[in-house]
């Protein structure tokens, strides 16, 4: 039994968790890194590192979600994204994925090998990767062949964690009423609490944050021990990026938004008189 996973240069985090995903099936593990990433290249050379491998994990990343099914097809194995868990169950290797926005789990039997699978950001506890840095895949020299050429990159530089691995979320929606409201009160409650900015797709669609933040169905999938939501109704779409947060606390004036419903803590009020005293009490812990 030998499981492969694939790592991009910068994941680290990721790559933790996916050693620790591996480790739960037993086998012998073998890691491979991408460092030029050029799908055709990586493409053929993963197809090469990967031949003989039962299962092969990718993290939750726009590289993986582009690779692991074109893998699976070049490899006649079979694929299954957003995993949350993965076994062997007699030989077979069985997929655990939420389903109608995280109020229902499918189990999936993948019968062909290798079972190529990518999994959320923080469903495995981290393990050790081993030498997984020692064996970058050789992509560079390859690109000209390629039907397709990535012509220009451009990089933001990622100074704070990756939202998806972030332990504490400071959410905000619609209700904050304008970038002003994450620029003063949301971001200096975020940074007394060392936790990451997030929103709704409400608040991104309008312009007041960057779509990089938004959560939900259509936006990242977080697993933080805390997650904050702040004047967000608890839509369906947004609890769907959600449902592996350890605890939800919320404040709403509403005291019948359905976030209510998920969360552990709830504060029934406007959150411009909440946020402040919230920082006050966390400022005079921290002097
Ligand atoms: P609203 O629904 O407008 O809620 C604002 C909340 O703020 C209300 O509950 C209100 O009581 C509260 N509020 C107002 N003022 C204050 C105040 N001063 N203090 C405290 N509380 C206050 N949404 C996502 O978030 N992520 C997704 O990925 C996503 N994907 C989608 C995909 C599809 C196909 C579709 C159809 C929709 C998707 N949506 C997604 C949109 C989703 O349905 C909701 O429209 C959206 O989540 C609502 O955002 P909101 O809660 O910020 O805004």
């Amino acid at each position: 039994m030998t499981n492969v996973i694939v790592l991009f240069a910068e994941a680290d985090r990721a790559a933790q968790g996916l050693a620790g995903a591996a480790e739960t099936l037993g086998g012998e593990t073998r890691a491979v890194r991408i460092t030029d990433y050029q799908i055709e290249p990586a493409l053929n050379a993963l197809v090469d590192a990967c031949r003989g491998a039962d299962v092969v994990l990718f993290a939750n990343d726009t590289y993986s979600q582009e690779l692991a099914p074109r893998l699976a097809h070049r490899l006649g194995g079979a694929c299954a994204g957003d995993g949350i868990d993965i076994q062997r169950v007699d030989g077979k290797i069985r997929v655990t994925r939420q389903v109608y926005g995280g109020k229902a789990q499918a189990v999936i039997e993948l019968r062909r090998s290798p079972a190529v699978v990518w999994l959320r950001a923080r469903s495995f506890p981290a393990s050790d990767v081993g030498q997984a840095s020692a064996c970058p895949l050789a992509t560079k020299g390859q690109a000209e062949a390629c039907p397709t050429l990535i012509v220009e990159r451009n990089t933001s530089t990622q100074t704070t964690t990756r939202l998806e691995d972030a332990n504490v979320i400071v959410s905000g929606g619609r209700g904050i009423g304008g970038p002003e409201g994450f620029r003063d009160e949301l971001q200096p409650l975020a940074d007394l609490l060392g936790a990451q900015m997030a929103a709704s797709r409400a608040a991104c669609d309008a312009g007041w944050v960057p779509p990089t933040w938004q959560v939900g169905q259509t936006g990242k999938k977080v697993a933080p021990a805390l997650y904050l939501a702040i004047a967000i109704t608890g839509a369906s779409q947004h609890m769907a990026g959600i449902s592996e947060a350890k605890n939800i606390v919320a404040i709403n004036i509403d005291p019948d938004a359905p976030i209510f419903k998920h969360a552990r803590f709830g504060i029934v009020d406007d959150y411009r008189k909440v946020v402040p005293q919230l920082r006050e009490k966390l400022a005079r812990r921290d002097s």
